[in-house]
């Protein structure tokens, strides 16, 4: 079966200068990354700030395009940015990202904002379209009234539901989340995050969902791929990523979250400093903050390889046979 996404070898550098007379560093944001979605399959991308999750989901819709690598949607290489071609397929692949009143219209009505994906992409006729408007306020939980109200009269979990039927009102193969709950009173993320995956699943859609929320992730993915500056560490099914992280960066990571049917363990805390990423480490870039580093981790740089059937793992320690490694 194709994939409905398809990333080959992504690379994205950025130049980035630390003061207005400092020289431009580059910063790999995105380090040879490839991975596939198959249609109606959610991918979780989770990682610490900085280590590239906007990047990669940005670089997977063509807003950002690859350096290097390519990107293919349903088999074909995406369409160059903004082209005629690319616009159309827009209507496919949706974004939603952390704060919904950036990414709503202070100046028009919700309804008015629900409906331009349709308008846009000329779909269905006026009634059609209105009737669409209704249908989609309903499955997110908005009232008809809403409607008419514009962006600041709602509260943060209404924006985000009409954002959400905003992405959804073209019928998407794809949804792109990008820390969608994150700016979100904690005690409605919950309902907001149920309230997504049951109309992704309700509609066949696939997700890309990017948090640093392990908890949120761990409810709402099939899959998981956890970066470290700009690199895939490790990735396979949710199942198993939670129940037995191989890589010592996952283990530390998902130490901090508690899982039906592993045992307790105590939460690894990391050590040493957060990632910078213009100043990449040499070999495994997790080494300085690695418990279990050995000299061969500081010049040899660790590549993804099959670990077992259902995941695969960058680290010289891990071994290519899934038995539960001791955390
Ligand atoms: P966060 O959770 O903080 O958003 P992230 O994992 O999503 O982090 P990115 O936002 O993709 O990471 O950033 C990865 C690296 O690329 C960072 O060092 C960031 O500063 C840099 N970067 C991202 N976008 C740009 C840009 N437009 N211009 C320059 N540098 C950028
Ligand atoms: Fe740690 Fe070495 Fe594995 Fe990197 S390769 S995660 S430094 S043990």
């Amino acid at each position: 079966m194709t994939p409905l996404i398809e990333a080959r070898n992504l690379v994205r550098t950025y130049e980035v200068r630390k003061g207005p007379f400092s020289r431009p560093q580059p910063v790999r944001a995105v380090d040879d990354i490839s991975l596939a979605l198959m249609p109606g399959e959610t991918l979780g991308i989770v990682g610490e700030s900085g280590s590239g999750k906007s990047t990669l989901g940005r670089m997977l819709l063509g807003i950002d395009p690859a350096q290097a690598g390519a990107v293919l949607f349903e088999g074909n290489p995406m369409p160059p940015p903004r082209s005629p071609q690319w616009r159309a397929l827009r209507a496919r692949m949706q974004l939603i990202y952390q704060d919904p009143l950036a990414a709503l219209d202070r100046r028009l009505p919700l309804g008015v904002q629900i409906r331009e994906p349709l308008d846009i992409h000329r779909i269905g006729s006026g009634e059609e379209r209105e009737g669409r408007v209704r249908e989609l306020m309903d499955a997110v939980g908005l009232r008809d009234d809403q409607a008419g109200r514009y962006p600041h009269e709602l509260s943060g979990g209404q924006r985000q539901r009409a954002v959400i039927a905003r992405a959804l009102a073209a019928r998407p193969s794809l949804i792109v989340c990008d820390e969608p709950v994150s700016a979100l009173d904690v005690s409605i993320q919950a309902q907001v995050v149920n309230m997504l995956r049951g109309l992704q699943e309700q509609n066949g859609i696939a997700m890309v969902f990017i948090s640093h929320d392990l908890k949120v992730v761990r409810n709402i993915a099939d899959r998981v791929a956890v970066m470290y500056l700009g690199k895939i560490v490790e990735e396979g099914s949710s199942d198993t990523i939670f129940r037995s992280p191989r890589h010592p960066y996952t283990q530390a990571l998902v130490s901090s979250v508690p899982v039906p049917g592993r045992r307790l363990q105590s939460r690894v805390i990391l050590q040493g400093e957060p990632p910078n990423p213009a100043a990449r480490p040499s070999g495994c870039a997790f080494h300085p903050r690695c418990p279990l580093a050995v000299d061969r981790c500081r010049v040899e740089t660790p590549h993804l390889r099959p670990v077992g059937a259902e995941r695969t793992a960058a680290c010289h320690l891990v071994a290519g046979t899934d038995a539960a490694m001791a955390a």
